[in-house]
């Protein structure tokens, strides 16, 4: 596998050095970002065995899924989600990470088909309050938390979050460690939660340190999107 992509090893082998310094081995797993990148590059990553695959547009996550069908791979939803493309996301992905309010709550579950399973979703929090930005306020995640336990076609996996690319890592490093905070109460609440997707190609090593259980990396595995 080693010759087969070395991006992907690399990336891999950093993953797991940051895990075993934060005393949790094999406890962080890699969400590859394929947003822009064609399938055949999808392909190539699926034969060096990464499963995963996060996209951050409906249309284009859809046309993936259905040009790659067949090799088990996992799809996951992590760009902002209107609430026209819920029917669309909720019939091809297995996660949605972009839940941000009771609308998108109420929408997916209708639309999941139930013989596809439970449709997994990751709350996103606006840890930092950037106006304009996706991701619900700090203080709302228990009420979304509460609807989506409640809802039979959605299972509560977690929290995704996007913190200011803010130049100071001690300014990071905070706002990781609040969405720890909340994640570890959320996982007292609900015994479900296991995912706190935080992290990319610029700071996973430290918000593996600050506790994420899932890194999102595009640009380090297949560079520098044109
Ligand atoms: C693009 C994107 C990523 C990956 O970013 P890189 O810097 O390329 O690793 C991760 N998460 C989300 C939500 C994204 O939109």
């Amino acid at each position: 596998m080693e010759s087969l992509h070395p991006a992907l090893q690399g990336v891999l082998r950093a993953i797991e050095n940051a895990a075993v310094q934060s005393g949790r081995p094999g406890a962080v797993s890699l969400l590859a970002v394929s947003k822009t990148r064609p399938a055949e590059s999808v392909r190539e990553l699926a034969q060096a065995g990464q499963r995963a695959f996060g996209e951050n547009y409906v249309q284009e996550g859809v046309a993936k899924i259905q040009a790659l069908q067949g090799l088990g791979l996992e799809w996951h939803l992590i760009g902002h989600l209107q609430s026209n493309k819920c029917r669309e996301a909720a019939q091809h992905f297995d996660w949605v990470h972009s839940l941000d309010r009771a609308k998108l709550v109420d929408a997916l579950d209708r639309e999941r088909a139930p013989g596809l399973g439970p449709l997994n979703v990751l709350v996103q929090v606006n840890v930092d309050g950037e106006a304009g930005k996706s991701g619900c306020r700090p203080e709302d995640v228990p009420a979304l938390a509460e609807r989506i336990a409640a809802a039979p076609h959605l299972r509560l996996r977690g929290l995704m979050a996007i913190p200011e690319p803010h130049p100071d890592p001690g300014q990071r490093a905070r706002s990781f460690r609040q969405l720890k905070g909340l994640f570890d109460a959320l996982a007292l609440a609900y015994p479900g939660v296991d995912t706190l997707s935080m992290g990319m190609s610029e700071d996973f090593a430290l918000a593996i340190a600050e506790g994420s259980t899932q890194v999102r990396i595009g640009t380090a595995l297949f560079g520098a999107r044109g």
